[in-house]
């Protein structure tokens, strides 16, 4: 727009500079001319004059000769013939620059031929009488009349000569005036005209220029006043925006952006209403009032009937510039009306398409809305619908949470419940199955000890595997109930010694020992950890019975358990040189029941590492395995450590007393 104007400015500038300079070069033009015609003019008067001259001249010369003759005729004294001789030396040349006066004019050309011709007669008769006086001859009167004749014509043609060169100067002269006056009254009128056009031009093209410069300049102040408005209207969009993500209520994040939007719009009262269409019913939801005063308070409930719903939706919004020249039948228009609302501005919230509510903005001034602050409040009220959209579904994902996490809670504790049953059921059905197995065990003695004789071997040897079954069964009872246990007791946590602990365990499998010939190298001292003695010493019972029972039959086992410390942890290594553990099985075989051999290659009940690992877990520490196949396993468990004299004396900071 602005270069629109800025090259209407420069074409209008040039043309009043070019149009003048253009007229006159036209009138300099034309003057030259006239003044052209008018030198030619006068020097046509000029050359006229020049004629007359030489005609005057030629006459003269005639004269000379005819004067000189005359005077020679009467004296006979030669110096008489001076004049004559002078005159007729320059005759001819005279004849000849007359001539070439005359030569545009054939008339006058004519004319002088002829009297040349004459002259050329009378001359021949002039040197006959000198040529007679010569001889003092007296020269007859017939000759002299003859010449007088001639003489007398060649005197009339150059009379009529001068006077038609007289008559053509005077014609001539008369010309050249008449043209003077031409040019200058033209010159003057042309001027006059000119001068006058030009200055008007040039007032009209400078009212034109400045005209268009003003138009400049306002549409610069336009273009600068607007980009301070939107710089002014982006700040308040912005602060808009900040007061947006901030809140966190729909409520306070209407009131704020209201607010904020007041310094925008120029309202006494901003409400926004959000639509149940289920109920029917539209609320009141948050407002903001520059009087303190709103139409309704927050919170009042409406029919929807009473709001202009399809109207607004058809035409996106509706401003009512005044409320009392309007015949509305919309309730609550007519109802802020009656509340003294002279100009009222409904802006519907639509997200995608779908109406969720309506911004009202109302003051008591007429037509107080421009359709710049319409476009701001339109704005303003996309970006409110999207944001109430947002909170609401923010609170509607904060309701399933609380909901999700009450359902996590209650089924957690379900979980927990059927756990406690089912570790109780467990351990009272272990501890009622001993009972049994009491029975069969002790009356499978019995018929050993007493009825032997009454069985031959093979009935004999069917009791030994009942002995055998019910001491596997036992096992794997007293097995269950350990772990099963050690969900129920309350672990006491204490410093203890683990090379008491390693003992009381080597003491615990002295017999297995014995029996696989086992090499137990132990790099004691080991250090104090953090933990419950009970359950250690069956955890290390356990990681050594496991070391010296997994070696490949024929093989010595050797076994080395030593301590590292790593930070405030620390690890007892048991290494063995047994059979080893691939890989993939090495976390699964910390879990109930499972094993990777069968009973009849390697005896067990599948319950030892799951008792390892529930119980350093329940300890605070950690365990695992490094193994190969064939290599050897590298079983670790990890304790915090604690500070501990040897001999009981404790001075661990941590807290609880030895058991
Ligand atoms: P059990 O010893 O009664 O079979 P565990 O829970 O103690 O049960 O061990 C589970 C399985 O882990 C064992 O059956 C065995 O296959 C494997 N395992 C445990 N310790 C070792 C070890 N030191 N070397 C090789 N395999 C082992």
């Amino acid at each position: 727009m602005l270069q629109i104007t800025q090259v209407a400015f420069r074409r209008r500038l040039i043309s009043a500079i070019a149009l003048p300079i253009i007229l006159l070069l036209l009138l300099s033009g034309v003057s030259i001319w006239q003044i052209t015609r008018l030198l030619s003019a006068m020097r046509w008067v000029d050359h006229t004059d020049r004629v007359i001259g030489q005609a005057n001249h030629l006459q003269k010369l005639l004269l000379d000769i005819e004067t000189g003759v005359r005077g020679y005729q009467i004296t006979g004294i030669p110096e008489f013939l001076e004049p004559y001789q002078q005159a007729s030396a320059q005759i001819d040349t005279a004849f000849d620059q007359l001539g070439d006066l005359i030569v545009d004019n054939p008339k006058q050309v004519k004319r002088l031929k002829n009297i040349e011709s004459a002259q050329i007669t009378w001359y021949k008769s002039i040197s006959q009488a000198i040529t007679r006086k010569q001889r003092g001859e007296v020269e007859p009167l017939s000759g002299l009349k003859y010449r007088k004749q001639i003489t007398d014509a060649i005197r009339r043609q150059i009379a009529d000569f001068i006077a038609t060169e007289e008559q053509l100067r005077n014609q001539r002269a008369e010309m050249a005036q008449k043209n003077t006056q031409r040019v200058i009254f033209t010159s003057v009128i042309l001027s006059i005209g000119i001068g006058g056009f030009i200055g008007y031009f040039i007032q009209w093209q400078l009212a034109k220029v400045s005209q268009s410069y003003e138009n400049a300049l306002l549409t610069a102040q336009e273009q600068t006043e607007n980009a301070q408005r939107s710089a002014q209207r982006l700040v308040a969009l912005h602060d808009i925006d900040r007061a947006i993500l901030a809140a966190d209520s729909i409520e306070l994040l209407l009131r704020t952006a209201l607010a904020q939007m007041q310094q925008l719009v120029p309202y006494q009262q901003a409400f926004v209403a959000l639509f149940d269409f289920d109920t029917g019913i539209g609320r009141i939801i948050a407002g903001n009032s520059v009087t303190g005063e709103l139409p309704y308070p927050e919170g009042t409930q409406i029919p929807l009937a009473d709001f202009a719903l399809e109207q607004s939706l058809q035409q996106v919004f509706y401003y009512i510039e005044d409320l009392t020249d309007s015949n509305t039948c919309i309730t609550i228009l007519a109802q802020l009306r009656s509340r003294g609302i002279r100009c009222c501005l409904c802006i519907p919230m639509l997200v995608e398409q779908t109406l969720i509510g309506e911004l009202y903005l109302t003051t008591t001034q007429i037509a107080a809305f421009d359709t710049q602050t319409h476009d701001i409040a339109r704005e303003v009220t996309a970006q409110l619908a999207i944001a109430i959209q947002q909170s609401l579904l923010r609170e509607q994902l904060q309701s399933y949470a609380l909901e999700l996490e009450q359902r996590v809670r209650d089924r957690t504790a379900d979980l927990e419940a059927a756990n406690q049953e089912l570790e109780a059921f467990t351990y009272s059905i272990s501890h009622d199955l001993r009972a049994p197995l009491r029975t069969i065990q002790g009356f499978a003695q019995a018929l050993l000890e007493d009825y032997s004789d009454q069985f031959d071997t093979v009935g004999q040897e069917y009791i030994h595997y009942i002995t055998e079954g019910a001491v596997q069964m036992d096992t794997l009872i007293a097995d269950l109930l350990a772990y099963s246990r050690l969900s129920r007791v309350d672990i006491q946590l204490n410093p203890v010694d683990l090379t008491s602990i390693v003992e009381a365990a080597l003491k615990q499998i002295s017999t297995q020992i014995q029996e696989q010939h086992a090499q137990i190298t132990v790099n004691s001292p080991l250090p104090p950890v953090i933990g419950h003695r009970p359950t250690l010493i069956q955890v290390v019972t356990n990681l050594l019975s496991n070391a010296i029972k997994f070696v490949k039959p024929g093989i010595q086992p050797k076994v080395e358990v030593y301590a590292q410390e790593q930070q405030h942890w620390i690890h007892l290594w048991v290494i063995d040189n047994g059979i080893g553990i691939a890989p993939e099985h090495q976390e699964r075989i910390f879990n109930v029941f499972e094993r990777l051999h069968g009973v009849e290659t390697y005896s067990g009940t599948g319950i030892g590492l799951a008792i390892v690992r529930k119980s350093i877990e329940r300890m605070g520490g950690r365990t695992g395995v490094e193994s190969q196949p064939d290599l050897g396993s590298h079983f670790w468990i990890a304790l915090p450590k604690a500070t501990f004299h040897a001999h009981g004396t404790n001075k661990s900071n941590s807290a609880g007393s030895s058991n």
